[in-house]
């Protein structure tokens, strides 16, 4: 048999050896880094005996999906010590998710934080036993069986659903699991880990079925990583969204209005200092922004496609005999402007905004703080433009979100997603609309990842995955062009030889949704935001009451500014008014007693660098007024 690997060489070998023996002829070295192989491309066990002539690369500790091999199977060995630990806890599924892994359990009593300990004791113990981890192949009804001895009835759902005629199940000492693979040769290699959280999870997601408990881990080869990255982990837990969004005054949830965010006057101001500075890059781009009706008859959503592809997550409600239906999108409204009246191609394109309230039912167990709402609103907006100037359009756009992420402070990564298998328009459009948009990318010389066959079926379009301060990534701003719903609003326009032709329309939305991208902002800077945006920018703290009149003619003064500030007129300590500002996160306290009053003067404190001194207060509004102008991150 004749074994490809990939520095060319071809090694010959008995039918039957295993990539870890493979390794092991190649260097004590490299078969102590072996994680797992990848054999014509798939990820295999390193155990697994080869049986044909194939290519094979010996994945190491360094390779990434190394981290994915190691992470699964620390949680199988989270499951074996569960079920060691407590006996009759039906075990379902423990797949490898961002940053770690979970395993779902089935058990009537909930797991505490002590079980948790002791289940990570379990799991060290299993790892000291140094269980060969082995696959076996069963017939695919052997394992129901099997599983069904074992009364494992999750299981038994994989071994139905999953296998193909042939099921493999893995076995670590006396404990057996159905899965797929591929893991670790044995226990004694797992790495370091830790289990993190439990939480409630319906059986397959679906809020029909039984609420199993979660169990959360991280796990890493490297005791350091694990360290640094626990420690992101509570930073991440300290800036959570949902609390600092309570503390700091911004939004609350009520059960009245299930997963829809209520901004108070803070939350609502920074809000609307968002849409302000989008509104801004409109008027710099060129759009046109509309407002648009809340609830349409059915027969839009027929028009549109969405009743038919989309009602499940739509509000319905029935008026004068006539269903109709809560807008999850804008973009049939804005078919509809552009359908009335005619255009010229010396018209295009026509750049339409919206802010429009949009509803979505989101599954109760899918909401989670901004992150997932029902109502919120994006910076929406279409272009209808020819095929032509798809180019163009898709170049402007791109610079608009570049530099709006970088005012953020957010690195960002692009990702162009083609055609898919089904799709709709012949390959000659798909053709020229891929290369519109893989040019104006490059215009920009910022490198860009292509998904092959990640496109919807209307069109091709380009993904913007920003990255925050914690190393997290969201996906936020989008670009999709459409040949579909031009085609289905009967959207034309006259080119220059006189014909009817379809305009191309391009949805596109920047920050996305705004409540999702507030979220993201708060975890961001940490409820410390930029001057710009802070909803406090300044607080004046007099120190007795002599001096409080002063205090009033200084926020008087900095409010004609246009700057955002309040007087503490409690009767408090000077350090309880700092701590409290320092708190709630204001960029600036002026501190002002009898010397400051009779001099005129102020004496300034910045949250971030604490005392800057006396200034005038001439001085601090120039400084503080350039900052804002300037949207500087601090
Ligand atoms: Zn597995
Ligand atoms: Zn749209």
């Amino acid at each position: 048999m004749k074994v490809m690997l990939p520095d060319g060489t071809e090694k010959s070998v008995p039918a039957g050896t295993t990539p870890l023996a493979i390794a092991e002829g190649i260097g004590a070295g490299l078969a102590r880094a072996a994680v797992a192989a990848r054999v014509d491309g798939e990820l295999r066990d390193l155990t697994r005996p080869l049986t044909v002539d194939c290519s094979l690369a010996i994945v190491t500790l360094r390779d990434e999906e190394a981290l994915e091999v190691l992470r699964h199977s620390t949680a199988h060995a989270t499951a074996q010590a569960v079920q060691e630990l407590f006996p009759g806890t039906r075990i379902a599924q423990g797949p490898v998710i961002d940053d770690g892994f979970y395993y779902d359990f089935d058990r009537e009593e909930p797991f505490t934080d002590k079980d948790l300990a002791a289940i990570e004791a379990r799991v060290k113990e299993i790892r000291k036993r140094n269980l060969a981890i082995e696959r076996l192949e069963l017939p695919r009804d052997e394992a129901i069986r099997f599983f069904e001895n074992e009364e494992e009835p999750y299981k038994v759902h994989f071994a139905t659903t999953k296998g193909g005629e042939t099921v493999t199940i893995y076995r670590q000492g006396e404990w057996t699991d159905f899965c797929l693979g591929p893991h670790l040769p044995s226990t004694g290699r797992l790495g370091v880990f830790k289990l993190l959280s439990v939480a409630g999870a319906y059986w397959l997601g679906d809020e029909k079925n039984k609420m199993l408990q979660r169990i959360y881990g991280t796990a890493f080869f490297d005791k350091q990583e694990l360290k640094e990255h626990l420690a992101l982990l509570e930073e991440a837990r300290k800036r959570d969204h949902r609390k600092l969004g309570k503390e700091l005054k911004l939004f609350s949830f009520h059960p009245e209005a299930p997963a829809s965010p209520f901004f108070h006057p803070k939350g609502a101001g920074l809000y609307n200092r968002l849409v302000d500075y989008v509104r801004g890059l409109y008027q710099v781009y060129g759009y046109d922004e509309v407002i648009t009706p809340q609830i349409f008859d059915s027969s839009l959503w027929k028009t549109s496609g969405h009743y038919e592809h989309y009602r499940d997550v739509m509000y319905f409600t029935e008026v004068d005999d006539r269903e109709y239906a809560v807008k999850p999108m804008n973009c049939p409204s804005h078919c509809l402007i552009y359908g009335e009246g005619r255009h010229s191609y010396r018209q295009l394109p026509i750049r339409m905004a919206d802010f429009g309230r949009l509803h979505r039912y989101e599954l109760s167990g899918a909401t989670a703080g901004l992150t997932r709402v029902r109502t919120f609103c994006q910076d929406d907006g279409h272009i209808f433009c020819t095929e032509d100037q798809v180019h163009d359009e898709v170049g402007n756009l791109t610079r608009m979100y570049l530099e709006s992420y970088a005012v953020f402070g957010l690195d960002v990564r692009i990702f162009l997603s083609t055609r898919p298998e089904k799709k709709a328009g012949d390959d000659s459009l798909w053709d020229r609309s891929e290369a519109a948009l893989k040019a104006a990318l490059k215009t920009y010389g910022h490198p860009f990842t292509v998904n092959e066959g990640d496109g919807a079926f209307y069109g091709p379009k380009i993904d913007f995955i920003v990255r925050d301060a914690l190393r997290r990534e969201h996906q936020i701003g989008t670009i999709q062009l459409d040949y579909v719903l031009p085609e289905r609003f009967g959207l034309k326009y006259i080119d220059a030889d006189n014909s009817e032709k379809r305009p191309v329309m391009i949805h596109r939305a920047m920050l996305g949704s705004l409540e999702r991208f507030i979220g993201l902002l708060i975890e961001h800077c940490g409820g410390a935001f930029p001057l710009w945006l802070a909803p406090e920018q300044a607080r004046v703290l007099p120190i007795t009451d002599r001096t409080m009149d002063y205090a009033e003619q200084l926020r008087t003064s900095m409010a004609a500014a246009g700057l955002r500030v309040t007087v503490d007129r409690r009767n408090e300590k000077i350090g309880a008014k700092i701590r409290e500002a320092q708190l709630e996160k204001i960029p600036f306290m002026l501190v002002v007693g009898d010397k400051e009053a009779e001099s005129g003067s102020i004496t300034v404190r910045s949250r971030k660098d604490g005392d800057l001194g006396t200034s005038t207060l001439d001085e601090f509004i120039e400084n503080a007024v350039a900052n804002v102008a300037a949207r500087r991150s601090e």
